[in-house]
């Protein structure tokens, strides 16, 4: 495995349409490979393949909806799921958030950016078996962001309007107070 390069948002590639994927060969597990590699290196919740200068349709998150096992070893009790997904596509979705929102290849820019609360998405796995995923909350705009990737669309053109650092520390630690969740942190706020 090796991390790959992630593009900033002023290269062009980003903006463009990926391509469905149709060989479910060595080079997209390699490829996909590298993509967790990245992910988890830059502390993300999400990457999609053209952030890595690959116009193809395959994206990861994070699924945060994952509950730890609290019978395991301390440090084994939160593994971040990560989810491989190839020609994703979003079947349905309901409800609404508004909530702060990231990028990797826009980093320290954070916005307010409203998505579905709930999504349901069919993709494939490596192999090229059809799968469905439901992902609520972070994962549903985790699979919003990433999924939008594939068709060129940058998180900043959604934005109703971009925070201050102030404003990202003050909401997340207001949020973490609301829901009691310890993962509301901006820390892997970005996609
Ligand atoms: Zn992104």
């Amino acid at each position: 495995m090796a991390l790959r390069n992630i593009l900033k948002d002023n290269d062009p590639a980003l903006l463009k349409k990926s391509r469905e994927v149709k060989d479910f060969n060595k080079r997209l597990h390699v490829l996909l490979d590298d993509m967790r590699e990245t992910l988890i290196d830059a502390n993300g919740l999400g990457l999609a393949a053209p952030q890595v200068g690959v116009l193809r349709r395959a994206v990861l998150i994070v699924d945060t909806s994952i509950e730890t096992d609290e019978t395991a070893e301390p440090e084994e009790q939160y593994k971040p799921q990560i989810v491989e997904l190839v020609n994703p596509e979003i079947t349905a979705k309901s409800g609404e958030q508004s909530g702060t929102e990231g990028c990797l290849s826009v980093p320290g820019v954070y916005g307010l950016v409203v998505r579905p609360d709930f999504v349901k998405v069919r993709a494939q796995d490596r192999f090229g078996m059809s799968f469905e995923i439901w992902g609520k909350g972070l994962t549903a705009r985790a699979l919003c962001h990433e999924i939008d990737h594939l068709d060129g669309i940058m998180f900043t053109t959604l934005a109703e309007r971009y925070l201050t650092e102030e404003e990202v520390e003050a909401y997340a630690l207001e949020h973490s107070e609301e829901s009691e969740d310890e993962d509301a942190s901006t820390d892997g706020q970005e996609f």
